[in-house]
């Protein structure tokens, strides 16, 4: 069976820049709102139930860094955020390794208030509203903001 993207250290390298123990925060790679992120497992599982009690404590602990940092950034005024998870074969789910997508949401995002799943809509439909050269300039800012640099 071959790896998945996140199994992959050469695919997430050039969009890291944080990581606690047990999990590592993604850039998206096809963003649908400025600053979409994605919390990734490092342990290969596909549910969140999978996960331990020391990676669930984990998780929470990145929860509450990443996600007040990130507001700050992209949404200060509005502070608004979606978080999900597609899990299971029949979710809509990409990539069989968990994540969640973490979505800054605020008033002039772009879609008005409408629930996440309008957006992931755009996102099947490839419809990306970023160009690569944003996106390198996004992972650059956060890794500056997170205090993050590659080891190797
Ligand atoms: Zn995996």
């Amino acid at each position: 069976m071959s790896l998945d993207p996140f199994c992959k250290r050469e695919e997430t390298r050039g969009t890291v820049f944080y990581e606690t123990k047990h999990f590592m925060l993604l850039y998206d790679i096809r963003p649908v709102v400025r600053g979409h992120m994605l919390f990734v497992s490092k342990r290969h599982v596909e549910d969140v139930l999978e996960l331990t009690q020391e990676e669930v404590a984990d998780m929470h602990a990145a929860f509450r860094i990443v996600i007040p940092k990130t507001l700050d950034i992209y949404c200060p005024e509005d502070r608004s955020y979606d978080l999900t998870s597609q899990i299971g074969r029949y979710s809509g789910r990409t990539i069989p390794h968990l994540h969640f997508h973490l979505l800054p949401r605020f008033k002039s995002d772009g879609y008005q208030g409408s629930a996440a799943s309008t957006i992931f809509e755009d996102l099947a439909l490839n419809k990306t509203h970023f160009t690569a050269r944003q996106i390198a300039a996004e992972v650059k800012l956060l890794r500056k903001e997170f205090g993050y640099s590659l080891q190797h």
